[in-house]
């Protein structure tokens, strides 16, 4: 369960919940029609087991494609989705169903927050990094060419459903991508997890599935922790701290143009690495620390370093685009820094110059 001051639901975690999708949101259907909305790639594999189990429970359906990849965040494929819906007759208690990754969470998330002001909601998340972290929450949005997920709204779903069978058929490359928002979320304040993932890691990246639905339902309780007093990001010490690693990583995908040369997870990590080396050279986190999170994050095949993306990458266009995220307050960057492993706080007093000196020494030219 998620607990939020005034409204709370369900995450199921565990196998052949696809199945029994209509039978899971039947009681919280106040009409039997829904609205699907997939990417190309998850609506080739998995979108028939969901219409079967719809039907089934004798709920009518309609379904919208988007194309996979993150570049669909935008407000062209927003303004798409928003019209479709719209002349297939969407009425407010007609919910919509997002099928598949995060980026299709967050941008019928969106979709679903803005048409006609607002109408119910459900996740059905098919990627790690989607059943670990975005479809819990309520963060949903899209990119603008100034930056990452710069225009959203907070907007709860009614159910989640984590179908960890579906992640079978998800390429490793995402897997791994996925699997570094849990090592994240260990990083900021549980030790215990982030030890588990060093035990573990190998055994949820060969997809043995009782590592995997562990690890959902560790990753999803932490972040149930973390909102419950803080639905809204408004406290330095609670839902913020989530952003770990995600400024620089944010500016790594926009200077990549979100073309898939970095995937989200990727950059996390290495923004993390980037974190924790700053942190020591600061003195303000045990170098033992940092060695053991870029140990575990190489051994897995993440990026732990500027290098390791062989891409040029330079640091005055990094520290630009550092300016157009969420995390700036009074022209100051607000960064999530370490004192070691799980131990984050917010501080508004990173110097650029160390910023540039550090990303130099890691690569960027
Ligand atoms: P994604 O949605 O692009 O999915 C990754 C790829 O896997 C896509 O090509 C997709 O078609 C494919 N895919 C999805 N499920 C599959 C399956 N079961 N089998 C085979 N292929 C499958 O990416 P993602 O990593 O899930 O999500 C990344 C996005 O999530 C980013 O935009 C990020 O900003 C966002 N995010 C949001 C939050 C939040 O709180 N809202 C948190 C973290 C990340
Ligand atoms: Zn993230």
């Amino acid at each position: 369960p998620i607990q939020l001051s005034d409204t709370q639901y369900n995450v199921m975690i565990g196998s052949q919940l696809l199945e029994q999708a209509g039978a899971l949101i039947s009681p919280i259907l106040s009409q039997k029609k829904v609205f699907i909305i997939a990417d190309e790639n998850v609506a080739a594999l998995h979108l028939q087991t969901l219409t079967d189990s719809l039907s089934h429970a004798q709920i009518h359906y309609e379904t919208i494609l988007i194309p996979p990849g993150e570049n669909t965040k935008s407000f062209k494929h927003f303004e798409r989705v928003i019209n479709q819906l719209l002349e297939k007759n969407i009425e407010r208690k007609t919910p919509i169903i997002a099928l598949g990754g995060g980026v299709t969470g967050d941008l019928s998330g969106f979709a679903a927050a803005s048409v006609l002001r607002g109408v119910p909601f459900i996740q059905i998340p098919t990627t790690l990094l989607s059943q670990v972290d975005s479809s819990v929450g309520g963060k949903t949005g899209i990119n603008t060419s100034i930056g990452k997920n710069l225009v959203g709204a907070f907007y709860q779903p009614q159910i989640v459903i984590a179908d960890t069978q579906t992640l079978d058929t998800l390429p490793h490359r995402e897997l791994v991508a996925g699997y570094a928002e849990i090592v994240k979320a260990g990083l900021i304040d549980d030790p215990e997890l982030f030890q588990w993932c060093e035990e573990n890691g190998q055994k949820i990246l060969s997809k043995d599935h009782q590592y995997i639905d562990e690890a959902v339902e560790r990753a999803c309780a932490f972040k149930a922790r973390i909102i419950k007093n803080d639905e809204f990001e408004q406290s330095s010490k609670g839902r913020n701290l989530l952003n770990l690693g995600h400024s620089l990583g944010h500016t790594l995908e926009a200077e990549l143009e979100y073309d898939g040369r970095i995937l989200h997870g990727e950059a996390v990590a290495l923004g993390c690495c980037l974190i924790f080396k700053l942190c020591t050279r600061l003195g303000l986190c045990p170098s033992e620390d940092t060695s053991r999170v870029l140990k575990h994050f190489k051994s897995v095949g993440l990026p732990t370093s500027i290098k390791d993306l062989n891409s040029p990458m330079k640091a005055t266009n990094l520290l630009r685009h550092l300016q157009h995220d969420k995390k700036v307050k009074d022209g100051k960057l607000l960064f999530i820094l370490v004192n070691g492993i799980g131990k984050t706080f917010t501080s508004q007093e990173v110097n650029e110059k160390d910023l540039y000196k550090l990303l130099i020494e890691d690569g960027c030219i």
